[in-house]
């Protein structure tokens, strides 16, 4: 049999299906995760149920987003599962997530992700931080060390500058591709995300920091200077004690918060 067929369903490349096979690696994101009755459980792309499963087992209810209309169909005809899930077949990018709220309660988001969404997925869960209490995703073990990065290391970008914005950012172990079926072409990783109650660097508006720092990653070899040139001039650098000659990768994300705050300043 293809190793593309799994439980009888034929992955779909161009829904990133990539089944975690693997009840080791499962277990422990499961236990990562920690499901239970007081957020609200949110899982993205269920696919054939192997985190969905055990997660389910330990609580009353959990709502599931899946675009593959085959796989929906699955889960409403699951065992044990179909009482409890709440389904919505549908993008996960396009999902309106505040329709889960409930007043008092946080969600808990998790995922294994498909590999060409997960970028712009996590910006879109960031609109909601305020309401999610924590997300564990798998992604590329790429993007987990963009998440991670320090300043001053090449994984650094605009991802942690944003992801960190918002978010304790944790990663939690390391997956290899015989963990799934079919297996990716990359190594994989699992990170848990932590919305800050308060962000320790409170931006006064999101929208110029992902300005701010999509121009200044713009040309990573090019100084800060150079980079924000329309945006900033030396005096505003000297006046935040920055210093305009660093590269994009060299610059704290209270840094590009406080350059933010001045474009939104200057804007009003
Ligand atoms: N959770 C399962 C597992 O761990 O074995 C499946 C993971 S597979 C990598 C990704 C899942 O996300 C697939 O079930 C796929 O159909 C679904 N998916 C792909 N694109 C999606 C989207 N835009 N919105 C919601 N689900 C999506």
């Amino acid at each position: 049999m293809s190793n593309k067929v799994h439980l009888g369903h034929t992955a779909r490349k161009r829904f990133g299906q990539n089944f975690l096979t693997d009840s080791n690696i499962i277990n422990r994101i499961v236990g990562a995760i920690s499901p239970d009755n007081d957020h609200i459980m949110v899982e993205i792309g269920p696919g054939l149920a192997a985190l969905t499963e055990p997660v389910a087992e330990s609580i009353d209810k959990l709502t599931v987003v899946e675009l593959d209309r085959d796989l929906v169909e699955r889960l409403k005809q699951h065992p044990f599962l179909k009482d409890k899930l709440e389904i919505h077949q549908g993008d996960a990018l396009q999902f309106d997530f505040s329709q889960l709220m409930q007043p008092g309660k946080k969600m808990k988001v998790f995922g294994n992700l498909p590999y060409n969404i997960s970028t712009p997925l996590m910006f879109h869960l960031f609109e909601y931080a305020e309401h999610i209490a924590s997300m564990h995703f798998m992604l590329q073990k790429e993007v987990v060390l963009r998440l991670s990065a320090s300043p001053g290391s090449k994984a650094y970008g605009r991802l942690t500058v944003m992801a960190q914005y918002y978010c304790q950012v944790i990663p939690v172990l390391e997956v290899p591709p015989e963990s799934f079926t079919p297996p990716p072409k990359v190594d994989s990783a699992v990170v848990r995300l932590v919305p800050y109650e308060q962000p320790p660097y409170p931006c006064d508006d999101i929208k110029q920091l992902q300005h701010v720092t999509s121009t200044a990653f713009n040309m990573r070899r090019k100084t800060l200077r150079n980079n924000l040139k329309g945006l900033f001039s030396d005096e505003d650098f000297s006046n935040l004690n920055i210093d305009a000659s660093l590269r994009p990768e060299q610059v704290s994300v209270a840094q590009y918060v406080a350059l933010a705050n001045l474009l939104s300043s200057k804007n009003n």
